[in-house]
């Protein structure tokens, strides 16, 4: 792509004139957005709200971290993969948590796809290994 085609699409996406050195950026970004959008309905879609129930009532509507029920629950995905729509998780990677609970687990997930940059996958092993001496000394 060069920056003249950039510019065009830009444009037609926006319908805004934009200046062609930063076009590659801007195209990249106006896409992302878009596809974050797309993503983001998905969670409003009538088979995600009836996913979403199920896996509310088959953990009685507690969270399963802090076993609280007082509180706002979400429903936090274990791991994403590409091209699956959110209601097409098996049961067991998907967890009624707590809006508190749902953070944590959402930055635990941010901090493991980090480690998972630096180790590679013949180490895993070894990393929950070290994981798992870490948490039994905290805990
Ligand atoms: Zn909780």
């Amino acid at each position: 792509m060069n920056l003249l085609n950039g510019s065009i699409q830009i444009e037609r996406l926006s319908g805004r004139s934009v200046p062609s050195g930063c076009c590659r950026f801007l195209l990249r970004r106006r896409i992302m957005t878009k596809s974050k959008k797309a993503f983001l309905d998905k969670y409003k879609h009538p088979l995600w709200q009836k996913r979403r129930l199920e896996i509310f009532e088959k953990a009685k509507f507690q969270c399963q971290m802090c076993y609280l029920e007082d509180k706002t629950l979400h429903v936090h995905h274990q791991y994403y993969e590409y091209g699956k729509d959110p209601w097409d998780y098996p049961d067991e990677s998907l967890h009624c948590l707590c809006e508190d609970c749902h953070k944590k687990a959402e930055s635990n997930k941010k901090a493991l796809k980090e480690l998972a940059k630096i180790f590679p996958p013949y180490d895993a092993g070894e990393m929950l290994g070290y994981m798992y001496v870490v948490y039994k000394e905290i805990t």
